[in-house]
């Protein structure tokens, strides 16, 4: 079957197993998901609308419509071109049951979704991410392969950073070296290239700018971008010259942590477990206060994606389900430690998508 039909036909079935009468889609990594159509949300609503026991809609302004007709699951659906002008909500909310619960996308914008609220004041609206984060989180082996793809491309990207000099450039010039890597390396695009260098290393999303990194920094280099649409996301901590006092401690807990909620990972694990096995090693290392984000977070079409690893996330993991293990320890003032890797549960467990050494780097 259709790669396409089949993500609509199961999301369908799962409103439906919600109870939900239908699911509006705007522009979004969802929809690109549903139909591998990717336009801009606009003030001119585009709506997927998937309602169980009839076919899919696509509601999309007319100026619009040869590109979604263009697009992998355009040709297979009814598109509902809609011209300026017209009452746009008034039509779309013709789409929508006159009651029950309808899931909207998370990203609809809110005057969308209360232009279409005053159009059928009977329907509830909520949110659709429980229909299609379930679906969109278990990857198949076509998004598993251009998400390892993206991981061998960051990791052949850190091994050539290393070779590069650190000491006495600005941090921005080697978060440039950085994003030319990642697309000489493969990546379509580079997303993003954190380089946080000595004390800067302690606030984990920091901006890189002009500081001239010096002697005995530590930096942390955490970088990725999208390779056929899919994410890599990884961090290393690479010291220039002789570590900083009292690093080493801290870079083996950090290794230790991420090491061990690595290998806690397996069919069956709640999400919340993985980010204790990491936070226990810090906390007891009397670091707890010092790793204040979560463990990590899913990674597809988005960077960050459900499921989020972070206490409270009760949700189990399966075999196909791709996410980081980032702990981290941030002393103010002194320096920070990350390490990153994006992994996938398997049958048996866990495999790593980045394989760079996580071994101490020393650089020039
Ligand atoms: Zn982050
Ligand atoms: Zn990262
Ligand atoms: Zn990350």
């Amino acid at each position: 079957m259709d790669r396409y039909l089949d993500r609509i036909t199961r999301a369908t079935e799962e409103a439906a197993r919600q109870g939900f009468a239908a699911v509006a889609v705007p522009p979004s990594p969802d929809l690109f998901y549903l139909t591998g159509y990717a336009p801009m949300q606009t003030e001119r609503p585009t709506l997927l609308v998937l309602r169980p026991g009839l076919d899919p809609v696509m509601f999309v302004p007319e100026l619009e419509r040869p590109l979604a007709a263009a697009a992998p699951a355009g040709r297979d659906m009814e598109l509902l071109g809609w011209r300026d002008g017209i009452d746009v909500y008034a039509e779309a909310g013709r789409l929508l049951p006159p009651q029950g619960r309808v899931a909207v996308g998370d990203a609809l914008w809110a005057a969308h979704l209360l232009g279409l609220q005053a159009e059928v004041p009977q329907v509830t609206f909520a949110p659709a991410s429980p229909v299609i984060e379930q679906l969109r989180a278990v990857k198949d082996e076509d998004e598993l392969a251009a998400l390892a793809r993206a991981g061998r491309a960051a990791d052949e990207t850190f091994r050539q950073i290393c070779g590069r000099t650190f000491l006495g450039r600005r941090e921005e010039e080697v978060a440039g070296d950085l994003a030319e890597l990642l697309v000489r390396n493969g990546h379509d695009q580079a997303e993003f290239t954190i380089v946080a260098s000595g004390p800067n290393a302690a606030s984990p999303h920091h901006e890189p700018g002009g500081r001239t990194m010096l002697p005995r920094d530590a930096v942390v280099l955490d970088f990725g971008g999208t390779l056929g649409g899919y994410y890599s996301d990884t961090s290393r901590t690479v010291v220039i010259g002789e570590p900083p006092e009292g690093f080493e401690t801290v870079y083996a807990l950090v290794q230790e942590a991420q090491e061990a909620a690595f290998r806690a990972v397996r069919p069956g694990i709640q999400a919340q477990e993985v980010d204790r096995v990491a936070r226990r090693i810090i906390t007891d290392a009397g670091y707890g206060e010092r790793f204040f984000h979560r463990t990590g977070h899913g990674i597809g079409l988005e960077v960050h994606e459900p499921p989020y690893l972070v206490e409270g996330n009760e949700r189990t993991l399966e075999p196909g389900v791709t996410f980081s293990i980032e702990p981290g320890i941030y002393l103010d003032g002194a320096f920070g430690v990350r390490i990153e890797d994006i992994v996938v549960v398997t049958e048996a467990g866990a495999d790593r998508l980045n394989r760079s050494t996580r071994e101490l780097q020393v650089v020039d």
